[in-house]
């Protein structure tokens, strides 16, 4: 059922192009009109098929459009929505997908015009490929979308981007982005850190040869790698975006490493299985409610196809 008449995809990346084949599979919008940074990426958009028309310019592409949604990284959305403001419809949705929403708020908001909606969100859903060709249409099902509309946003703004995100099979929550940048620091950020962290770590071992941690990898390192695989420029702008939130909860995570390193070191076995029986209990909420399966290798790309049906 269409939603909007013209959706404005500004990036067509990941996220950009998995919203526009879902968007096209549901058929939620008359047109899609598409636009990137690079000509390399615009052509090969083209040349996919994924939009009716695709534009060199972010104010081209936003002319008429009832939806907009910037999909590109989280540091360059205030230049862009500088760049469309004065290009935009009357009544438009202006949106974007950005891991951080605090530093989005910001950035974004003062250029754009009272005529038009700001509502921004954050598909919590992903992989570690990026580009034109990395999207896929089921990328957002079962998987959370969150709103973090100000609080004199218009309402039916918002549930009309509910209904867009729920259309694509997210299941969508509404929260500050504040918290959205709480919550995400340690669902998302942290863990990102840290695999980034223990990838470098193995890369640097002087008594490990990399062979060795290539050949032994299932033994919990591939699963570091495949999110340590993750986009630099991406991981680099959530980390500069949302410092606080990210120190705030590294700081419990070096409390926490301490206290497992004191029971290791005093050979405290209690201490040690009391907590990874915790921590299993938290595994297995997460596959009880749907967002991982209990299948390996779940997050893989592509693994949704290949998921035993249920
Ligand atoms: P992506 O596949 O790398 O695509 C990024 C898009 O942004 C490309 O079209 C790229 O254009 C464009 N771009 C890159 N740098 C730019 C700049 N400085 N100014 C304007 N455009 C620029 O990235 P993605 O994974 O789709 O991520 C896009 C957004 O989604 C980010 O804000 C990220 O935080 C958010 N997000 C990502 C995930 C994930 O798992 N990947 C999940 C949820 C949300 P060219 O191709 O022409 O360079």
């Amino acid at each position: 059922m269409k939603q909007f008449n013209r959706l404005a995809l500004i990036g067509f990346g990941l996220i950009g192009g998995s919203i526009a084949r879902a968007a096209r599979a549901q058929g939620l919008v008359g047109e899609i009109v598409a636009t990137a940074r690079s000509e390399q990426t615009r052509a090969r958009v083209s040349e996919l098929g994924l939009a009716d028309a695709v534009v060199k310019t972010n104010a081209e592409a936003v002319v008429g459009a009832d939806l907009v949604i910037l999909s590109i990284p989280v540091g360059a959305c205030g230049a862009a929505a500088q760049e469309i403001a004065p290009h935009l419809a009357h009544g438009a949705i202006v949106s974007d997908v950005g891991s951080v929403k605090g530093a989005i708020v910001r950035d974004m908001a003062p250029h754009l015009p009272p005529h038009a909606h700001f509502v921004p969100a954050h598909p919590v859903a992903g992989t570690e490929h990026s580009g034109p060709d990395s999207g896929f249409a089921e990328l957002f099902i079962n998987r959370w979308c969150i709103l973090t509309p100000s609080e004199g946003a218009d309402p039916d703004a918002v549930e009309r981007l509910r209904a867009f995100w729920a259309a694509l099979g997210a299941r969508v929550e509404i929260m500050t982005a504040e918290h959205h940048d709480l919550v995400l620091a340690i669902t998302s950020h942290l863990p990102h850190l840290i695999a980034y962290t223990i990838v470098g770590t193995a890369d640097e071992l002087a008594q490990v040869t990399s062979s060795e941690v290539i050949k032994f990898s299932a033994g919990g390192f591939r699963d570091f790698t495949r999110i340590a695989a993750s986009d630099p420029t991406m991981w680099r702008d959530v980390f500069l975006s949302n410092k606080d939130a990210v120190l705030e909860m590294l700081g419990t995570f070096n409390e926490d490493l301490s206290r497992l390193t004191r029971a290791i070191r005093r050979g405290d076995g209690e201490a040690l299985f009391e907590h990874f029986s915790r921590t299993r209990a938290i595994r297995r909420g997460i596959v009880e409610t749907g967002q991982d399966s209990a299948a390996a290798d779940f997050g893989r790309p592509h693994a949704h196809l290949d998921k035993p049906k249920d």
